[in-house]
């Protein structure tokens, strides 16, 4: 079966859910009526890796199955200034050195937590880039930009030949160091990898003329599978780099064995664990996902605590307007006060003056983000 074939087969409505749990009427119209907003995708392959039994409580069902709380409007559609740094369709030129493009609105699955809920899945193509030329002619006419992410959605659910013509336009662009390409295949559709020898041999033609990474997309310990294993060896075999950014979520892994179990794994197949991200207040997704700075700051800390060099080589960061946050210390609160104190660093910065900058912030032990 071809992996297009694979993904007609995913599960898209309520009434498919009903093959894995009961749903009661109300229970189906409550889902129907989130799902004409924010699209329901999952494969059958992502789907067999929930725990049926305790789906109330699972974080791979948390992960996959719209609850009540999509409905919750807090928060924002654009947490990270996407919109203003966009310079044509689909690209996106926020630090200096770095192109974003949005490829493609379309996912293997669409993940709840996802911070592009506003275009996943969605009619509305107005995001997408549609004109692989035009963004090489405007990285070709910016020598500053070293790197370029092809993103989207999910980069891998461009066909082979859209993939081939990225690369045929990118990889002679001589101030490019490396292409990066954003996917979550290997986490939720592995098949993508594993049965598509077309792929593998695209990207190790390109790979030997240009270094090519792969930044992928784990969050949970029970997700590193035989078949993600698989496919992240057969992208490593083809020459490319595979690092992983991973999403701090309540319910999901915001205890630190979790975390710590997940780097661990990712590290002995090969995965090199990037960044952890404070869950952006987007909205649909803050409210259920979001775990408050102070706390989360802790439950970083703690599973570095057990962990080898390359496990704890993360940075836990915010996606900010302003820029890439990195959460570098935590002074606790004074007895009788709710606000401790944290320290910051841009990582990465909107203007150019902010970059390596240290800051102190009060915060309440319940804020989730910087306003
Ligand atoms: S694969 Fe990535 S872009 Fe697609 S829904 Fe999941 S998090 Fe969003």
């Amino acid at each position: 079966m071809t992996w297009k074939k694979h993904l007609q087969e995913n599960i898209t409505t309520a009434a498919q859910l009903r093959e894995y749990r009961v749903l009661t009427v109300e229970e189906e119209e409550r889902m129907d009526n989130i799902l004409a907003k924010y699209p329901m995708r999952v494969t059958r392959y992502y789907m067999s890796l929930v725990d049926w039994e305790h789906y109330e409580d699972d974080p791979i069902y948390r992960l996959c199955v719209p609850t009540i709380s999509e409905n919750d409007l807090s928060g924002s559609f654009d947490t990270s200034g996407e919109g203003s740094n966009t310079k044509l369709p689909g690209l996106q030129h926020k630090y200096r050195e770095t192109v974003l493009v949005l490829t493609t609105h379309e996912c293997a699955m669409y993940c709840r937590h996802c911070f592009r809920k506003r275009l996943v899945g969605l009619e509305d193509q107005r995001e997408t880039a549609t004109d692989p030329p035009a963004v090489a002619d405007y990285i070709n006419a910016h020598p500053e930009v070293s790197n370029v992410l092809l993103s989207g959605g999910d980069a891998f659910l461009l066909s082979n030949d859209a993939i081939r013509q990225y690369l045929e336009l990118l990889v002679p662009i001589s101030h490019l160091d490396f292409i990066r390409f954003g996917t979550r295949t290997p986490v939720t559709f592995p098949m993508r990898v594993t049965e598509d020898p077309e792929l593998l041999q695209i990207l190790h033609q390109f790979s030997t003329k240009k270094q090519i990474y792969i930044v992928t997309h784990f969050n949970h310990p029970r997700e590193i599978t035989e078949q993600s294993t698989q496919a992240v060896r057969l992208l490593r075999e083809a020459g490319i780099i595979v690092r992983n950014q991973t999403v701090l979520m309540r319910s999901v892994n915001d205890d630190p064995q979790t975390l710590a179990q997940l780097m661990r794994k990712l590290t002995s197949i090969g995965v090199v664990p990037y960044y952890i991200f404070q869950c952006r207040p987007v909205k649909g997704v803050g409210t259920q996902f979001q775990v408050p700075l102070p706390e989360g700051y802790r439950i970083v800390e703690k599973a570095r605590e057990s962990l080898n060099g390359p496990a704890k080589s993360f940075r836990f960061v915010m996606s900010h307007p302003t820029g890439k946050i990195e959460m570098i210390g935590f002074i606790p609160a004074g007895s009788g006060s709710t606000e401790c104190q944290m320290i910051f660093k841009y990582n990465q910065a909107k203007s150019p003056e902010n970059l390596g900058r240290v800051f102190f912030q009060n915060i309440d032990e319940g804020q989730r983000w910087l306003d």
